[in-house]
């Protein structure tokens, strides 16, 4: 039977939204369109801008806690739709989030 040498096994599995704890949606969130995120879910920060609210939890008032899904992805304010998967950032989020809970 042939063997798998250790070496060509993957360190950390693929990035990809469906294996991350939501990793980016504790992020701050600014609101610089109105994409028509509702009202419960807004916050004014230290300098009067608008902001996604964020739990006490740390994640964004919109996530389903349970599925970790955005609850107004149809409504989502434009960083978050910006916000890459794969890119550098979203690989820094998901490193630093594993550091925490290691
Ligand atoms: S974009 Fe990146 S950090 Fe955000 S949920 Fe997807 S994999 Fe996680
Ligand atoms: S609005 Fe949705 S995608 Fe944006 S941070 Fe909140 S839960 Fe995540």
């Amino acid at each position: 039977m042939s063997q798998i040498p250790l070496t060509q096994l993957p360190d950390e599995p693929a990035v990809s939204c469906s294996n991350c704890a939501a990793c980016c949606c504790q992020l701050e969130v600014m609101l610089i369109t109105d994409t028509g995120v509702p009202q419960r879910f807004i916050d004014t920060d230290d300098w009067g801008g608008e902001v996604m609210r964020r739990l006490d939890d740390g994640w964004c008032a919109a996530l389903d806690r349970d599925s970790m899904r955005c609850t107004i992805y149809e409504l989502r304010p434009l960083i978050c739709r910006e916000f890459e998967m794969g890119s550098p950032e979203c690989v820094d989020e998901r490193r630093e989030m594993s550091a925490i809970y290691r």
